[in-house]
């Protein structure tokens, strides 16, 4: 028997999630047993850790999108008993029981070896969110930071941290976009040269071009924002679109593709191959200064969950929920 936090319906169709004692045997099928040592909380987590958002069909459900841990058992030649691992994405948390208890069975294929240099409650102080900082960031680097400041939009919540850090190691000046003032100190201690307020480049502007600002950005924001970069960006330059928090849409014109070559890029980190999981991991391990990671960090555990998932919703989680799931 294990502690899991699991959500359930009632007839209703009201959601609740309570600590429970489950047993191995109801896990899911899968073909490695994880003994996870801790997981994280994701704007995905919060809606799946109330009403689901339309992400969760079946209940009982464990949500937690990410978790790391040790291999327990594993019936497939990759893993042994022992073997530190990963995992985050294929919808893991969503279609399929997730992080949020002590144990989780699931394919083989899903799960990514730990690389050295990064162990499990670095991994999950990185999560989801850091992992897809990274993918935006390779993404830049494989069509060329044109140097001047990087802009990061929704640079205080997870993936805008990380991706602040990285960026600010590898030696580029970052512009962090926060619509709170009161992180400007955390933003600079994660190397930002520059707090951009979220007011400054919200408003939609009617001149589809702009001065040149940014050789590159990783936007976590969408709609507005990411309409206004657009025509803010550098000749050749590119824009990695990441996140929603602002909204889905998109009210752009297409003159900035057309007249100075800028790429929006979109990164996806759910089905993402394994070869690209591992470099991007590989290059965390070695990119992101674990001392500034180690200052993001909130620590929480498996009870926390509810009102953690509450919060992530309103936007107000600052840097990196770590939950101790023993
Ligand atoms: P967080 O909630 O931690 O961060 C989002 C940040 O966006 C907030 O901290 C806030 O930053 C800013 N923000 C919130 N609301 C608004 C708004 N209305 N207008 C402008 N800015 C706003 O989430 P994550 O960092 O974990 O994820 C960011 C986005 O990326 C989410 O939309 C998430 O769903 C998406 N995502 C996508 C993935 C993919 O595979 N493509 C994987 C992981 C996440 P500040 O306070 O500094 O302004």
């Amino acid at each position: 028997m294990f502690n899991a936090l699991m959500v359930d319906k009632d007839a209703e169709g009201k959601t609740s999630a309570k600590l429970q004692q489950i047993d191995i045997a109801q896990l899911p099928a899968g073909d490695v047993v994880v003994d996870i040592a801790y997981s994280t909380v994701n704007y995905k987590d919060g809606l799946c850790l109330g009403p689901g958002g339309g992400l969760v069909r079946n209940y009982p459900h464990i949500p937690g999108i990410d978790f790391a841990g040790t291999v327990a058992s594993s019936d497939d030649p990759r893993y042994a008993p022992g073997d530190q691992v990963v995992l985050t994405g294929w919808r893991v948390g969503e279609a399929h029981w997730g992080g949020y208890a002590q144990k989780a069975r699931v394919k083989a294929d899903w799960l990514v070896p730990l690389p050295a240099g990064i162990d499990a409650r670095q991994a999950m102080a990185v999560g989801t969110a850091g992992f897809t900082a990274m993918l935006a960031i390779m993404a830049l680097e494989d069509h060329g930071i044109k140097g001047g400041p990087v802009l990061v939009t929704g640079a205080a919540g997870g993936v805008g941290s990380i991706a602040t850090a990285i960026l600010a190691n590898l030696g580029h000046a970052v512009a962090a976009v926060t619509g709170r003032p009161e992180t400007a100190d955390y933003l600079k201690s994660l190397g930002a040269t520059q707090i951009v307020a979220r007011a400054e480049i919200n408003e939609t502007t009617k001149r589809p071009l702009e001065a040149e600002i940014w050789g590159g950005c990783i936007d976590a924001v969408g709609s507005a924002m990411l309409a206004r970069v657009l025509g803010q960006v550098k000749y050749g330059g590119s824009v990695a679109a990441v996140g929603l928090a602002g909204g889905a849409d998109l009210p752009a014109s297409v003159i900035p593709f057309l007249l100075r070559g800028v790429n929006l890029l979109g990164i996806d980190s759910v089905m993402q191959p394994y070869e690209n999981r591992l470099r991007a991991w590989e290059r965390i391990a070695k990119d992101l200064p674990m001392d500034k990671l180690e200052a993001m960090i909130v620590p929480a555990t498996l009870s926390d969950l509810p009102q953690l998932g509450r919060d992530i919703l309103k936007g107000q989680v600052q840097g990196r929920v770590v939950v101790d799931v023993n």
